[in-house]
């Protein structure tokens, strides 16, 4: 793998998360009048004819009768402006801009008027202007899913399965059995007539594949490509008397032995396909990678695979850490305390669902340096924290998708891990 290609999967996977987390944010924000502004602009729109439509649209909403509606819809246009003037030519996928009155928690009036202008993760394929009671998030939510989608299909005589593949995650879909019999004739029957009987049936069987392969793959997928496996040659015979759709038929991407078919086969095609290095690039693909050569220095003697948050936490610190994983569905709010007294700083590790009960705690704890009960708290994204640790120590970091097989193993093992550069000098415990 390229070097370039590495990098740039570093900061996709950093800043995928960050991307997914602010979507969210803006997904849940409904202003109180419609005051939210949105706006997409494809790559070759210029930027200044963006400017006048905003102009006319400000123009326009001189008109609205709410005085705090208009102001807020006039402060979001004239920021969106001011933003857009930072550009000479509009960016190479376009620009997504969400920009309005937010509120504060504190009242009708006290809304302050924020900017989240977005560089999609692909071309903006929209123009789009919208003023709502909401930020028009869906179409930045579909770009953010990977559309590289693959299908996978395990066959022998008796079993097939079908799986799809996309961007970080693989699942089987469906499964068949042929109910063909074996190659052996029961007795009484002649040779001819069994055999002709097994082509038919197979035959059956192939089309059903064939079928359901469509369906799933191509209309419920609509899957770029098919990689297929299965002990022995009837994947070959399947391939080759083309009962499948021309779709998947002309996008056969690799043809792989495996030694089960069905469900079985298809968890053993993925791993194949990883492999053989066939989906190079695919974001699963490089996770695997990652989380195999992680779980190997877990189970490895020389004690340089690490995981829990404050181990990981601490080797940080000390500047021995190589690489950090950490899963997307990692639910630890980093609090940091600091004393209004003597300035000391701590910081605990509060697991979300605990945060409500961890705050009373806090508010009546003292400070462990002077004893005063003056506190004051931040609470911050533990990813944000591990990459902010991450970058002063030239620590790589990886965030993986919490949901995939891989992420399952990382998740039972706290949802957090390192390999370290070297194990520190005098520590002689392990993990
Ligand atoms: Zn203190």
């Amino acid at each position: 793998m390229s070097k370039s290609l590495t990098s740039e999967n570093k900061w996709d996977s950093v800043r995928r998360y960050k991307l997914t987390r602010m979507i969210n944010e803006l997904s849940g924000v409904s202003g109180h009048g419609t005051e939210l502004v949105t706006v997409y602009i494809p790559p070759r729109r210029p930027i200044y004819d963006v400017i006048a439509q905003l102009r006319t649209e400000a123009g326009t909403a001189s008109n609205i009768k709410s005085d705090l509606t208009r102001t807020h819809v006039q402060d979001a246009l004239s920021r969106t402006v001011e933003y857009l003037k930072l550009f000479k030519e509009t960016p190479e996928k376009g620009l997504i801009i969400f920009c309005g009155a937010l509120p504060t928690g504190k009242g009708i009036g006290t809304e302050k008027v924020e900017i989240f202008p977005v560089m999609p993760p692909k071309p903006v394929q929209i123009q789009l202007y919208r003023c709502d009671d909401h930020f028009w998030t869906d179409h930045l939510k579909d770009m953010m899913k990977d559309d590289k989608s693959m299908g996978l299909l395990t066959i022998d005589t008796q079993e097939a399965g079908l799986g799809v593949l996309s961007g970080d995650r693989w699942q089987v879909e469906d499964t068949l059995t042929s109910g063909v019999s074996g190659k052996h004739r029961q007795g009484g029957q002649s040779a001819r007539r069994f055999e002709r009987l097994r082509d038919n049936e197979l035959n059956e069987y192939y089309k059903r594949i064939a079928e359901r392969a469509h369906r799933i793959l191509i209309d419920q997928h609509k899957v770029k490509g098919l990689i297929v496996g299965g002990p022995g040659p009837t994947k070959d015979t399947f391939l080759r008397e083309e009962y499948l759709d021309y779709r998947l038929q002309g996008n056969v991407v690799a043809v792989l032995d495996t030694s089960y078919s069905g469900e079985e086969g298809v968890r053993e095609l993925v791993d194949k396909v990883n492999e053989e290095g066939v989906m190079d690039g695919y974001r699963l693909m490089d996770e695997k990678k990652i989380v195999k050569r992680f779980m190997k220095e877990v189970y490895s003697d020389k004690g340089l695979g690490i995981y829990g948050i404050n181990d990981v936490i601490n080797s940080l610190r000390n500047g021995i850490v190589e690489l950090v994983i950490v899963t997307d569905d990692i639910s630890v709010v980093l609090v940091e305390k600091k004393c209004r007294k003597c300035s000391n700083r701590d910081i605990d590790f509060v697991e979300r669902p605990r945060l409500l009960a961890a705050r009373q705690e806090l508010v009546s704890s003292s400070c462990r340096n002077c004893g005063n009960v003056d506190q004051e708290f931040k609470e911050s994204d533990i990813v944000e924290y591990l990459e902010e640790l991450a970058s002063s120590t030239g620590a790589e970091l990886e965030i993986i998708s919490g949901k995939s097989e891989e992420g399952a193993q990382i998740s039972s093992l706290g949802k957090v891990g390192a390999i370290l550069r070297f194990r520190p000098s005098g520590d002689q415990s392990s993990g």
